[in-house]
């Protein structure tokens, strides 16, 4: 595993490190299967270090194009048991490796001597600075896995959900040249869904390239780039006819009353992703869109995103959950919360050729969880 490679910070000092008996983050190889214990009285110890995605392709939406994203992979120590977590900064977010680290270093775990204490503990770190929000989701997936290795159990069995009712996945085509798509949707065979970015000016020609290929239901993501709400309307009566489920974040965020109108008179629901966050931002989307994208990384974590979850069905509103490109764990610790789902686009491990973990996978284009304890990841051999 290539972490070593990097420097490593750690939250605490080095004498401060539970006993030897700590497993670290050495978990490579073989499922970790930690049995039910009682409070320990170790200390958590937060250790964190930057790392850079590779893209398997260039990735292009309506507002830019990358090949890499830079992410902070974490871990939490406590009583020999090592929980793993993620930050991902795709650059429109504003997070960046700086900003994480420089967050992380305020982080002093060392002041909480029960892990179990997780609701405290995330409202520490969640008021330790306003926003950043993907290095607070860094803690709350690595807070997450290492309760769940205690307890012994994946989240979905503590969340009581039954990992049959995980959705299928889109897997996510960006916006290319009409050969790059149809080379890239015979690619995407084995997937039941898939997500097609729109926005610029081939729209139609996106459309039809892929519907040239194949007739799986698509999901639409225009990442605010439509500007028009007479065309949008026009886009969303085309896309109805084309199989497609839904439409995300069709206009800017500010265009409130234009989208308010267009998802009054769309015939496909209207989903929100770049207009809101967090928990905070969920109630004003009633009345404009028919749904919202919950992604790990803009919310703060797992936490966050069940209590969105939570307040969007008593709001009505449909779910999506969504991610960055991200690497195994942060992918599988959202993959956790998808039984609860309308809908999932949890392909961002698969965007990248550098995955340093593994853990959910996609059989048949559909999301099987892990049988393991906590997010269910374990570390790739190189
Ligand atoms: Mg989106």
């Amino acid at each position: 595993m290539k972490k070593r490679e990097f420097i490593k910070y750690s939250g605490l000092a080095a004498g401060a490190l539970i006993a030897a008996g700590c497993t670290g983050s050495a978990g490579a190889g073989p499922a970790v299967k930690t049995q039910p214990r009682r409070k320990g009285s170790g200390v958590l110890k937060l250790t964190y270090w930057p790392y850079e995605l590779q893209l398997r392709h260039v990735f292009t939406v309506a507002t830019n194009s990358r090949t890499t994203t830079p992410v902070v992979l974490t871990t939490i120590e406590y009583d020999g048991v090592t929980g793993y977590g993620e930050a991902s900064m795709p650059p429109y977010l504003g997070e960046s490796h700086e900003s994480v680290l420089n967050f992380l270093s305020k982080v002093d775990l060392g002041q909480f001597s029960d892990p179990f204490l997780m609701e405290d503990i995330l409202a520490y770190i969640d008021g330790i600075m306003p926003g950043n929000h993907a290095a607070k989701a860094s803690v709350d997936i690595a807070l997450h896995d290492l309760v769940g290795k205690l307890i012994g159990q994946p989240w979905f069995r503590i969340w009581g959900l039954d990992p049959q009712k995980a959705p299928v996945t889109s897997f996510t085509i960006g916006i290319d040249t009409a050969d790059v798509v149809r080379e890239k949707t015979l690619e995407a065979s084995a997937f039941r869904q898939l997500k097609i970015k729109l926005g610029r000016d081939n729209d139609r020609e996106m459309v039809e390239t892929v519907r040239s290929v194949t007739d799986v239901p698509v999901f639409v993501d225009v990442n605010q780039g439509w500007k028009d709400r007479n065309y949008a309307l026009e886009m969303a009566h085309f896309l109805a006819e084309n199989k497609a489920l839904f439409i995300e974040q069709p206009m800017p965020k500010e265009q409130v009353d234009d989208i308010a109108w267009l998802t009054e008179r769309s015939p496909l629901p209207i989903i929100a992703d770049e207009a809101l966050q967090t928990v905070s931002d969920l109630l004003p989307m009633k009345g404009i869109y028919s749904g919202i994208n919950i992604k790990l990384m803009k919310c703060g974590g797992m936490d966050a995103a069940y209590k969105m979850i939570t307040m969007a069905r008593q709001m009505d509103m449909k779910i999506l959950i969504g991610c960055m490109t991200e690497t195994s764990c942060a992918v599988t610790a959202a993959a956790q919360l998808s039984p609860l789902v309308d809908w999932a686009d949890l392909d961002g491990n698969l965007l990248i050729s550098n995955d340093v973990y593994e853990g959910m996978i996609v059989t048949d284009g559909k999301i099987v969880l892990p049988d393991r304890p906590g997010i269910g990841i374990i570390e790739k051999k190189s």
